[in-house]
């Protein structure tokens, strides 16, 4: 889809296709700020800190209209509201985007109110309908639309869940302190470098709360874990499937991640007991050099 709004050839009508809810929505999010973004960087990406993008993000942007359910159903009504709306807009010739959540949840009248709306090409109007199930949403609306199924973002959403389960958001300064830490011990654990250690080691230091070591553990173990992974050829599940990932992990052999392992996984149970998290990596990280 990026690629298609780079070279100016989008379709007016899209069915975005994933069955996790947040990611389609996000997807669709990121699609938008790409399109509207007043300043984007030179690989095409959005810039996120223009009006456009930040007026994306807090879903409050002039040119967007969301058509979310309302109880149960997307239902005629609003549909209708939405296309006379539309009627009355272009008049500056700017873009406008249609944004229809849970599509499946439309109900057959909505549906077919809005197939000749979505069918018209225009210039200046993009549909973005997203869906958990493409099966469920009325063949011929679905014709008229171009589907695209996301692939998952298998990495981004593990490691979302990880650090929700511990009460953090990944997008904030702690958690990507602790993602920085995670990568580099996992790099000086791969090249069995003490002195790769103390870089990581310094910036735990700085930090005072007991549950970031918990996490940082939890993570640490997810990553050895990968490293077994990717050498008997599946996807790692908390790294980036990257080529670099799979040629530290091929460093240590099976055997060795396992026991570095376990030794996370130890030491995440002894953070439950109140230990003190830098003492006990440093211990643990001793141990393992030996
Ligand atoms: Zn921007």
């Amino acid at each position: 889809m990026y690629d298609l709004s780079i070279k100016n050839n989008l379709s007016h009508a899209y069915l975005l296709v994933s069955p996790n809810a947040r990611q389609v929505e996000e997807e669709a999010k990121l699609a938008m700020q790409l399109l509207l973004c007043e300043q984007p960087n030179q690989d095409h990406t959005p810039c996120h800190l223009c009006s456009s993008c930040l007026r994306l993000a807090s879903d409050n942007h002039p040119a967007v209209t969301y058509l979310t359910p309302e109880g149960a159903s997307l239902k005629i009504a609003q549909m209708r509201a939405a296309m006379k709306q539309d009627r009355f807009g272009h008049r500056f010739g700017d873009r406008t985007i249609i944004v229809v959540t849970r599509t499946e949840t439309m109900t057959v009248e909505a549906a077919t109110s809005v197939l000749k709306w979505v069918e018209e090409p225009h210039q200046d109007r993009l549909f973005l309908l997203l869906t958990s199930s493409a099966m469920m949403v009325l063949p011929t609306l679905r014709s008229r639309c171009t589907t695209l199924t996301l692939s998952q973002s298998y990495t981004k959403n593990a490691l979302n869940d990880l650090f929700a389960s511990f009460g953090y958001d990944l997008r904030e300064e702690r958690s990507i302190r602790i993602l920085q830490a995670a990568q580099q011990l996992y790099e000086a654990l791969a090249h069995q470098r003490e002195d790769l250690w103390h870089f990581p080691v310094d910036t735990l230091i700085k930090w005072s709360e007991s549950s970031d070591f918990s996490v940082l553990f939890q993570l640490m173990m997810g990553y050895c874990r990968d490293a077994i992974a990717v050498q008997v050829g599946n996807r790692p599940y908390f790294y980036e499937d990257t080529k670099a990932f799979a040629q530290l992990a091929s460093h240590l052999g099976i055997k060795r991640w396992s026991e570095l392992a376990l030794l996370f996984g130890d030491l995440g149970k002894r953070m439950r007991a109140h230990v003190n998290g830098l003492t006990a990596l440093e211990a643990a990280l001793f141990k393992v050099s030996e």
